[in-house]
């Protein structure tokens, strides 16, 4: 079992405000598999954002990084979102390293469920703090 976390980043440290996930402590991408290891405030979406239409919020796709200037759109990488039994399970990553076996990832739903409730609360000052323009 891996253990998930999450560092808040903001403008003085990134290109943009918004989270960096970490597994095991690692950043994710020294993790075979992660290109991007940032994801924006805006590119969540009270849980990491689905990619794709339709998506089965127990078993899709969801964006696990993007590209340093912040979007999605520009870059990005995905890793599919498997929930069961109490466990979800990261795997068939989209960015893979050249030379690297991607690793699955394996966290109790409890400790998934924790990271997502702190990035809502933390995307939440970020909305706020743009809103007013600081
Ligand atoms: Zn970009």
């Amino acid at each position: 079992m891996n253990t998930l976390s999450v560092d808040r980043v903001d403008w003085e440290d990134y290109y943009f405000p918004g989270f960096r996930l970490l597994v095991d402590g690692r950043r994710f991408d020294t993790v075979p598999g992660y290109v991007e290891d940032g994801i924006s405030y805006w590119e969540f979406e009270d849980e990491l954002a689905p990619a794709g239409r339709d998506p089965d919020p127990n078993d899709c796709y969801r964006v696990v990084g993007v590209c340093t200037c912040g979007y999605a759109g520009c870059g990005s990488t995905l890793a599919r979102v498997t929930k069961s039994n109490g466990t979800v399970r990261f795997h068939k990553f989209s960015g893979l390293q050249a030379d690297e076996k991607p690793e699955d990832l394996i966290f109790t739903e409890a400790n998934y469920n924790e990271v997502m409730a702190q990035m809502r609360v933390w995307a939440a000052e970020f909305a706020e703090r743009d809103k007013k323009g600081q």
